[in-house]
């Protein structure tokens, strides 16, 4: 791999133990792991034994960003990944959060393809980077200040220009639901908020001038053009802020990408603004409309999303943990009295800062909190646990796209530390334009003839959209996995890849090329397609290894996906789906065949070329696809067969 363009060119290393700060080559890792996730992978293989906990000082904490980043025209690439273990993950696992905004684009233009964090500072720091010059800067004034108000700060002190990623409270508190914050309102999941406490590093800021080359930049201009001609819709194309007051949003698109999406921005009656899209907005929506009832309720979830990020917590998880909490409550475990929480006013935003502020602050009844809803409800007892039933998912962020509908989604979660959401889409958005289709819903044209070109091109088989089987499923899982290693390895976008279906064309049939086209065009090297997927093969053979390592046997599901009868989905509530042959039939109070769920299972080892009976992986397989250190490294903990 070519490493004069699209690279930075070093990923820095920063030890805060010692204070030292090197960096190390990008093409020592780019040439077979791409970027983004495959580096941080390798990186983590390579330097993090199983044994180390998520707050050890000999974890990892890796902010990456891929070749695809900062090079002009954007072809959203832009993204960026957070990478470590997880203290959310049961257990303890590598795990990884995908933000967009502008702060990966601008360390990419200081100079570094990504930054690994090691050790653990003895007094609050921040990592100052700029134009490949890096230093670490004293932070106790900081430790203690919201994630807003850290970003405020700092840029109050270093210019408005630079981009700042900083933990708030929660981070600080080691919560375990703790987010990281960054410019233009990018949140990261998965914990990585608490790891950064852990490690006593307040923010990283960030400020570059560099400019990103590309082999050719003609090429990649043409190709921008195609994408953009590919990528057009309707205007009544999909809308990520849906439910929120037309005149006060305004678009913010994360910085480089000429995509563009409904990524929005919402200005309250105050004229306070914030990022309000996606889980943002449902997150608190109906228990704060429960609540006002006739009063004005309608700026509450904005101001129940920005509580959050100031605190530095998921919504996601927060709102699984809501759930819990309000089943207590109504069961007469918890009351306001034996919290100190005010349970009588759920859906108020006094009840939310009080929670938000206990959870952060490990605050009274936020220290039987503050480890998460599962490990809460043991702390709890009085049979608690019990009323955790059909809504927590692995890394306790709910269920999203499920696998009794789905299948190939019950696959793709149950070989990930957390909900792998970027992979569900890939399934889901397909599937729910031919919802629409099928409900004769104007200007749909995901028709089941549409389907299943689709689903041959892109998951290698039409059986992959016939929701009356669990065949073809674990050919696509595969397909989608390969694909989307890929999509967070380069880094590109959840929403605008891949190009599945083509709103004006004859066969509405996207293109899985062009991933290949684009970075053939930046690096100056010629990636074919299936080449740029044996690439993400390999990649999910790395996370595979580590996972073996530290959580062997958990390609698992929460059970309940086996006994429990789906619940309605508001945008399919007749649960209609494509049987066999195109017929249309209904999954409504569907569960899984746990008897053919581990079938396929079996099925999807096999086409992996693992062990059909354990899931070990193979050291035929490994070494087939140059990864022949793993396999040495699995064979010492007799892990490869
Ligand atoms: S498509 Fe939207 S979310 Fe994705 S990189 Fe572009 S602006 Fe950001």
């Amino acid at each position: 791999m070519n490493r004069e363009f699209g690279y930075a060119g070093d990923v820095l290393r920063v030890d805060l133990t010692s204070r030292r700060i090197t960096s190390v080559p990008t093409i020592d890792y780019a040439a077979r792991f791409l970027g983004g996730r495959g580096i941080a992978a390798k990186v983590y293989w390579d330097e993090v034994a199983p044994e180390v906990k998520a707050f050890d000082p000999d974890n990892r904490l890796m902010f990456m960003t891929g070749p695809l980043a900062g090079v002009s025209p954007g072809v959203g690439g832009v993204r960026w990944l957070v990478c470590g273990k997880s203290p959310t993950a049961k257990p303890e696992q590598f795990s990884y959060a995908n933000l967009g905004g502008s702060w990966g684009t601008e360390l990419k233009r200081a100079g570094y393809d990504g930054i690994i964090i090691q050790g653990e500072a003895d007094t609050p720091v921040y990592l100052s980077v700029t134009n490949g010059k890096a230093e670490l800067k004293d932070a106790s004034a900081l430790w203690g200040k919201s994630t807003l108000e850290t970003r405020g700060t700092l840029k109050e002190q270093l210019g408005s220009q630079t981009r700042i990623v900083t933990t708030g409270p929660a981070g600080e508190h080691r919560v375990a639901m703790a987010t990281i914050l960054a410019d233009n309102d990018a949140s990261g999941s998965s914990g990585f908020g608490a790891v950064m406490g852990s490690k006593r590093l307040k923010a990283i800021a960030v400020r570059g001038s560099r400019r990103v080359e590309t082999a050719f930049p003609e090429r990649l201009t043409e190709l921008n053009r195609e994408i953009r001609r590919l990528k057009k819709t309707s205007p009544s194309g999909s809308v990520w802020g849906a439910g929120v007051t037309p005149e006060k949003k305004r678009l913010d698109i994360c910085r480089g990408c000429s995509l563009g999406c409904e990524r929005l921005v919402y200005q309250d009656k105050d004229g306070r603004e914030g990022k309000f899209i996606c889980g943002q907005v449902g997150f608190y929506q109906v228990r704060a409309q429960r609540y006002y009832g006739e009063q004005d309720w309608s700026e509450v979830p904005f101001h129940a999303a920005m509580l959050a990020n100031d605190y530095g917590v998921d919504v996601f998880a927060l709102g699984t943990m809501m759930m819990w909490l309000s089943r207590c409550y109504r069961a007469g475990i918890l009351t306001d009295e034996n919290t100190g929480i005010p349970f009588s006013r759920m859906g108020s935003l006094e009840f939310l800062e009080t929670l938000i502020r206990k959870l952060s602050l490990r605050e009274g009844f936020g220290e039987v909190l503050a480890d998460g809803t599962v490990r809460a409800s043991e702390k709890v007892g009085k049979e608690s646990e019990k009323l955790i039933t059909d809504y927590v998912s692995k890394g306790e962020q709910g269920i999203a796209y499920d696998p009794r509908y789905y299948i190939t989604t019950g696959l793709l979660c149950a070989m990930e530390p957390r909900m792998p959401i970027q992979q569900l889409h890939e399934v889901s958005r397909l599937f729910l334009n031919w919802v629409l289709w099928a409900d004769k819903a104007k200007g749909a044209y995901v028709s089941t003839d549409v389907l299943r070109a689709v689903a041959k091109r892109f998951w290698g088989s039409e059986l992959a959209v016939d929701l009356s089987t669990y065949e073809g499923k674990a050919l696509t899982a595969t397909r989608v996995q390969d694909r989307r290693y890929v999509h967070e390895s380069l880094i590109l976008c959840d929403w605008a890849w891949p190009i599945i279906t083509v709103e004006f064309s004859d066969d509405h049939v996207g293109d899985p090329s062009l991933e290949s086209k684009v970075l053939s065009a930046a690096l100056g090297e010629e990636i074919g397609e299936e080449a740029l997927y044996k690439i993400g093969e390999r990649i999910v053979n790395l996370q595979r290894a580590i996972m073996a390592r530290e959580a062997r046997g958990s390609d698992t599901l929460p059970e309940f996906h086996f006994t429990m009868p789906m619940r309605d989905d508001p945008t399919n509530p007749q649960g209609i789906a494509p049987g066999e042959n195109g017929e249309i039939f209904t999954k409504k109070g569907a569960v899984l065949d746990r008897a053919r769920f581990e079938e396929m299972k079996r099925e999807f080892y096999g086409l992996r070329g693992w062990d059909t009976a354990t899931g070990l992986q193979t050291k035929a397989i490994l070494e087939a696809l140059d990864l022949k250190d793993v396999a040495t490294g699995l064979e010492q903990r007799e892990l490869v067969t």
